[in-house]
């Protein structure tokens, strides 16, 4: 089942992330839960390495730098990481820059640790949803909910009209409704290709894409 994103101890804000001190220290194999970083992508400001700008839950800005790949290593559109699309970084760590100064305030130490390494052939740790931050979150809710009330019903509802039925190969209750499923995500019902119109213009246009996204990132 999807976790619930709106979940800031799984989900932490950059400056909550652990942190990685430097080079030194594998970015993998860390003990502790996978904690997963979600922000939105701001920009594109690849100059040496592909860098994204992007902000995470709490509107703090940092960098998020692809290690070991020179500019055209990596096609960021490819992968999804478009202006506006909400990236998804599992194993996130803050890195902190060795220390210049052992007398600096916690402030400096705070302004220079902005960026997120993904240390070289962990680009598959990044993953987009192409929608917002705010959005994301809240179709994971809907796709959690969903998933909790297919469990304790068996029963699946149609997006356009409410109506509760089974899927079409559920061999459970031969007389319930049979529902037909959207093919883009997987996630949606509807009764006939009347309510599939009408439950894409009422907003699944805008949230297929992004549904499909997140089931496939968290498919397990
Ligand atoms: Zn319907
Ligand atoms: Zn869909």
């Amino acid at each position: 089942m999807i976790p619930d994103l709106g979940d800031r101890s799984l989900f932490p804000p950059f400056l909550e992330l652990p942190e990685d001190h430097g080079a030194s220290s594998s970015s993998i194999g860390s003990v502790g839960v996978d904690r997963i970083l979600l922000a939105q992508v701001k920009d594109n400001m690849t100059i040496t390495k592909p860098t994204l700008v992007l902000t995470d839950r709490d509107g703090h800005g940092f960098a998020l730098v692809f290690d070991g790949l020179d500019r055209d290593g990596l096609d960021l559109n490819k992968l999804g990481l478009k202006k506006g699309a909400t990236a998804v970084v599992h194993g996130a760590r803050q890195t902190v820059p060795e220390q210049k100064n052992t007398d600096e305030t916690l402030t400096a130490k705070a302004a220079r640790r902005q960026f997120l390494r993904v240390a070289p052939g962990q680009v598959h740790t990044v993953q987009a949803v192409p929608t917002g931050l705010e959005q994301t979150v809240a179709l994971a809710a809907k796709l959690r909910e969903q998933q909790q009330r297919t469990l304790a019903e068996g029963t699946y509802h149609c997006e356009a009209c409410g109506v509760s039925g089974t899927s079409n190969t559920s061999e459970l209750d031969p007389a319930a409704k049979k529902l037909l499923k959207c093919t883009g995500c997987g996630h949606a019902w509807y009764c006939d290709r009347t309510c599939q119109t009408k439950g894409w213009s009422n907003g699944h246009k805008s949230e297929c894409k992004a549904l499909k996204a997140l089931s496939t990132i968290w498919s397990q």
